[in-house]
């Protein structure tokens, strides 16, 4: 039999042959680390402090033109320009508004790739459980007392005044596509391309923060990686070996290996056993809880009998769920549960001990919502076009 390990390296030559055919417009600055930037200055025959001005006209400044870097002379940024490079942040080419607020972005990428990038003012209630300090304010704002007992509410008020949110989530991408082929999610219908590099995924991000007028240290935002692309694969061991790590949430999306393998069929590799081993290894802190996703399929994992099935799984450990009622779209063959199933699914979980929250659907016209994601548009602008803006839809189904 194959092992997990041999199947994932089949899966990462797959990614990595479609990204040695990858062929980038520019040689992008955006995404070069502090000691590339300064190594390009020494061989450019340029004193090292030029690495500094660079960094900090990308990544804090968040140009996207040589023209914006004005701490640089003109000859500097036209020898860059001859040498082929360019700021190589991604750009975001068409926007979809939701009725709730949530964009939903398409991202063109140096190579001509395209990825979906969601912006939620306000979040989706993801974080509420989890002992962070997003989850505290969620928490406070919603009068729920939370896993670290009653909170007081610490909302930016400010910000919600100035911005009309008080702290904005970030959904961002990982990858052209995904190979992981859940079932119930758009984005596996496109396969897999290639792996985002770490420039393109910072740069989404601050294409974003652009497009908002974001300034770091006054607004706040969380980050998800739950957008196109599955981040960790086999990683999990690894992240717990990090010293600064972010929040984990992993998705279950069942209750026993037998329906999560029809749902999730790279169960058939690592079943829910095996996921709850690497989980063991994390170090959680005190007040740190893993979060367990749960995308609520009607008639096929939101009975009463799979709300008991999760308790035993999760019986003893620092975890919370997250009851996600599934988000439809074209193509895929699920139904919605019903709204009393998953009011009972939360009921069980809460009276048998486990923390469980039902996250807010943000974006679900605009097909942002989790698991929706995917180039609903088959044209993308031509490069240099202006942003299009599309207008809330009606809802795509149910
Ligand atoms: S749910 Fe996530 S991991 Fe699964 S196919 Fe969709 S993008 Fe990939």
């Amino acid at each position: 039999m194959e092992s997990p390990d041999e199947d994932l390296i089949s899966m990462y030559q797959k990614i990595k042959d479609i990204d040695d055919t990858a062929t980038p417009a520019v040689k992008a600055l955006f995404g070069m680390l502090p000691e590339e930037l300064k190594g390009l200055m020494e061989e450019l025959g340029q004193k090292s402090y030029r690495a500094g001005q660079l960094a900090e006209a990308l990544y804090r400044q968040r140009v996207t033109g040589f023209e914006e870097m004005t701490a640089l002379p003109v000859a500097l940024r036209e020898e860059l320009e001859a040498q082929g490079y360019g700021v190589g942040m991604p750009e975001l080419v068409q926007t979809a508004r939701s009725v709730d607020g949530t964009e939903r972005y398409l991202v063109r990428l140096a190579d001509g790739e395209t990825v979906e990038t969601v912006w939620m003012p306000d979040g989706d209630g993801g974080e509420r459980g989890d002992g962070s300090e997003a989850a505290a304010e969620e928490e406070a704002a919603e009068g729920l007392e939370g896993n670290a007992g009653p909170r007081r509410d610490m909302r930016n008020v400010g910000a919600l005044e100035r911005n009309g949110y008080s702290r904005a989530t970030i959904c961002i991408s990982s990858q052209v596509g995904c190979a992981v082929n859940c079932q119930f999610c758009l984005t596996a219908k496109l396969g897999i391309k290639r792996n985002l590099t770490a420039g393109e995924i910072a740069g989404q991000v601050a294409a974003v923060l652009n497009r908002h007028g974001v300034k770091i240290g006054r607004d706040r935002i969380n980050l998800v990686f739950m957008g196109m692309g599955e981040p960790f694969l086999n990683s999990i061991r690894k992240f717990a070996e990090e010293p600064l790590r972010p929040k984990l949430a992993l998705s279950l999306n069942a209750s026993n290996d037998v329906v999560r393998e029809q749902v999730m069929p790279i169960t058939r590799k690592w079943n829910i056993a095996a996921l709850l081993e690497a989980v063991q290894t994390l170090p959680l802190g005190k007040r740190e809880w893993v979060t367990f996703e749960y995308v609520l399929l009607g008639g096929i994992n939101d009975q009463p009998e799979h709300a008991r099935e999760v308790l035993e799984l999760l019986q003893g450990k620092k975890a919370k769920v997250n009851l996600i009622v599934w988000n439809p779209g074209p193509g895929i063959d699920y139904h919605q549960p019903k709204p009393e199933d998953v009011a009972v699914f939360q009921k069980l979980l809460i009276d048998g001990g486990l923390p469980a929250y039902i996250r807010r659907p943000r974006g679900r016209d605009i097909y942002a919502a989790c698991g929706q994601l995917k180039r609903t548009v088959e044209s993308s602008p031509a490069a240099g076009a202006a942003l299009v803006e599309i207008a809330p839809a009606a809802s795509p189904r149910g």
